[in-house]
């Protein structure tokens, strides 16, 4: 997809490497390699419905690049998903995959569709039928799926199950995300969270303040968000407001974050085995608020574990939030990455911040691998070194380059990547340079 026909998701994500190529030494052949993805997919999905109709799915798998191992990156399902969010998604997973030095490169996938619409046996028959039409380019060493927005442990489970029926052989490394009975991880489900939860920790040790004077806004009450909002609670920061896709709410005193989720989860039918039919907008004695609302509170956090693209330069003028954490893949725009810099608003970046997730998946992946299964406790302090190693290295670099973070985080990745771009011969090196 050239830059003239790639929709502004995918044109921001990579107008942002020509900021870092100003900080960066980085060879011409690494910069043309990184200016398109190395594979991406498109399949159709032939899904039998509950009713006897047949209804086509359109899906992708992106591997954006690959020189520094097999790709990894989940699978959303979502209507708006399409080829050049998918990209974008997988160039990030590439940074983020480097930025805490991970084995991988960078891949995504998507199905377009509103899984909520779905009865269990159709999302079960449209899982499935996914990795058949994938199965060629995945693989243990060759390409890890995982979960993302509207995915689960659930459906990695199908999938796994789906990979290994083709095969005929047990290969659990080839999806991670799965169930524990399918060779899952203790701590995947809270592991972006509890990253994100980590280098917030890491960055308010920095500027010598503690969590219990400080006040947390959430957009987005997903899986991430929630966990995120639990282990920020048992810390001491306060929660003070809470949105999901159909409203917000907003408490002076702190919501009681469980006991909104319990409210959430409550209808909670198996309609959607993972998708609430509730939402937060229905909580008694909180005040009710609009997502717009929410993300021009006056709090010292605001977290973004919803979609990309939603602090743009139509709203960045009005964030009032003393630090921007990006849970969510993409949610501030270049532009408005702009307007936050002159409001000297620091936004601890994307790629370095949901990487828990990630992180958990790669101990999956080796724990697969060996057979040698970790417990609770193990998972999550090798999370939590690796994330302090990384973001120290980040806030370190910011410091040293006077950068702001999200330039640190992708130098941080792209010297990673490049370096094993280059180590593969550079046209320098053809030439008799070097
Ligand atoms: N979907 C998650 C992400 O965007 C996890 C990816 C993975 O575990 O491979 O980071």
């Amino acid at each position: 997809m050239s830059d003239t026909q790639a929709p502004e998701v995918l044109k921001d994500a990579r107008g942002r490497l020509e900021k870092i190529y100003e900080k960066l030494d980085v060879s011409d052949d690494a910069r043309q390699r990184l200016a398109h993805p190395q594979r991406l997919i498109e399949v159709a999905i032939p899904v039998r419905m509950d009713d006897g109709s047949l209804q086509v799915f359109q899906g992708w798998r992106v591997q954006y690049d690959l020189t520094r191992g097999p790709g990894k990156g989940g699978i959303r399902f979502h209507p708006d998903v399409s080829a050049a969010e998918v990209t974008a998604l997988s160039f990030w997973m590439a940074i983020k995959c480097a930025v805490v030095d991970l084995p991988y490169g960078g891949a995504k996938g998507g199905v377009c569709v509103d899984p909520k619409k779905l009865s269990r046996m159709e999302l079960e028959r449209l899982s499935r039928g996914y990795i058949r039409a994938i199965y060629d380019v995945i693989g243990p060493d060759l390409d890890i799926p995982a979960p993302d927005v509207n995915t689960n442990a659930t459906i990695m489970g199908w999938m796994a199950d789906e990979y290994s029926n083709i095969s005929r052989r047990q290969e659990p490394a080839v999806i991670t995300g799965k169930p524990l009975g399918l060779g899952g991880s203790e701590g995947r489900v809270a592991a972006t969270g509890d990253g994100a939860l980590e280098v917030l920790r890491i960055w308010t040790e920095r500027q010598k303040k503690s969590p219990k004077e400080l006040t947390v806004a959430i957009q987005g009450f997903g899986n991430a968000g929630y966990y995120f909002a639990c282990a920020a609670q048992s810390l001491g920061f306060k929660i003070v407001a809470l949105s999901d896709s159909q409203g917000a709410v907003y408490s002076e005193k702190g919501l009681d974050v469980h006991a909104i989720w319990r409210h959430k989860n409550k209808t909670r039918k198996l309609k959607g085995i993972l998708y609430s039919e509730s939402s937060v907008d229905e909580e008694k004695d909180v005040d009710h608020i609009s997502n717009k609302e929410l993300l021009a509170l006056d709090v010292d956090v605001l977290a973004l574990a919803a979609l990309e693209n939603q602090i743009t330069e139509d709203n960045a003028e009005q964030v009032q939030a003393g630090l921007l954490l990006e849970i969510a893949n993409g949610p501030v725009t270049s532009q408005a990455d702009k307007i936050l810099a002159d409001k000297k608003i620091p936004v601890l970046p994307d790629v370095l911040v949901n990487t828990g997730g990630v992180i958990v998946s790669y101990f999956e992946w080796i724990q697969n691998s060996t057979g040698d299964y970790w417990s609770a406790e193990r998972v999550s302090e090798r999370m939590k070194a690796v994330i302090a190693k990384e973001s120290e290295t980040c806030f370190d670099l910011a410091d040293d380059e006077q950068v702001d973070l999200r330039t640190a985080a992708y130098m941080q990745g792209l010297k990673r990547i490049t370096k094993a771009m280059d180590d593969r011969g550079t046209q320098g090196y053809f030439n008799g340079d070097s």
